[in-house]
């Protein structure tokens, strides 16, 4: 049983050393909860709860306290992946809920698994999921003032290993704020969060790198292949350097690899395996 979490980068300043010593305390936290979860529950189960975890606390970027687009509403993104049946679902640029991840878990059991917009909404609101407006006071104060353009980072993911064997990933973000109205980032996308029965790989950074380097999808296929997780991952991390990628994984394989990698510094994670790792 393993489990590894990340909760995106963040921009490396003075200011920000508390709130890095808060997500890191944040994530040990969670993923220490996560660990628990998962000796009795599913690894597909335990990516949802500590995403679900992830996306409840403001600090990160994701559910509440989610970056704000450029016409000043909120729209989120998540997937999941079930390595076992090989089944992806998602949600693109879902407005007002609080919890993203659980519509996409929900979708899993249908034909039409990756819902975006109002249709996505219609799928929520229709299957319990109340209105919730996940802006917070300091994501509002960060619009107004327009800091955070060059792309602050905070996107959550979770990748877990259970007792059977199985593994998941799930990937939930607020995006990178004030895109373009409805920009599609990674998160929802099989570049973004990707699992079989070999690996599987929750990403962070731009969205549109990750794309370009089709990278949780291309980890999985190169460890499905004989690579070694770690190998995997740097060889694709290679091929990010000709467009000078930003990206940053969490990755965990069958055969036990825990392992994760960025293409610059800032990106906090933290892994369950038999003890308590946090790391940025
Ligand atoms: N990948 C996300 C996006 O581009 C942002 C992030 O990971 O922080 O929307």
């Amino acid at each position: 049983m393993k489990v590894i979490i990340h909760g995106g980068f963040f921009s490396e300043s003075a200011t920000n050393q508390e709130t890095k010593k808060a997500k890191q305390d944040a994530l040990a936290e969670i993923v220490t909860k996560a660990h628990q979860f998962l000796a009795s529950h599913t690894a597909l189960e335990t990516v949802v709860y500590a995403v679900s975890l992830l996306e409840d606390n403001e600090l990160f970027n994701a559910g509440i306290g989610s970056q704000i687009q450029s016409d000043g509403k909120v729209r989120l993104s998540a997937a999941l992946m079930d390595g076992h049946t090989q089944k992806f679902s998602g949600v693109i640029n879902l407005e007002d809920v609080k919890n993203p991840i659980a519509v996409a878990q929900q979708l899993l059991d249908y034909d039409d698994r990756v819902l975006s917009g109002e249709g996505a909404l219609t799928f929520a609101r229709s299957n319990g999921f109340d209105y919730f407006n996940p802006i917070t006071e300091q994501r509002q104060a960060e619009y107004q003032a327009k800091i955070n353009q060059q792309g602050r980072k905070g996107t959550v993911g979770c990748v877990a290993l259970d007792a059977e064997g199985n593994l998941a990933a799930a990937t939930s973000t607020g995006g990178k704020g004030f895109e373009i109205p409805c920009r599609v980032s990674d998160s929802a996308t099989v570049a973004g969060n990707f699992a079989n029965n070999f690996a599987g790989i929750s990403c962070t950074g731009v969205g549109e790198d990750i794309v370009s380097g089709a990278l949780a999808a291309k980890i999985v296929t190169r460890v499905t292949d004989g690579f070694t997780l770690q190998a995997a991952c740097d060889k694709s991390f290679t091929e990010l350097k000709p467009f000078d990628g930003f990206a940053g994984v969490i990755g965990i394989t069958t055969a036990g690899e825990i392992y994760h990698c960025d293409s610059h510094p800032y990106m906090v994670w933290a892994s369950f395996d038999v003890n308590l790792q946090v790391f940025n």
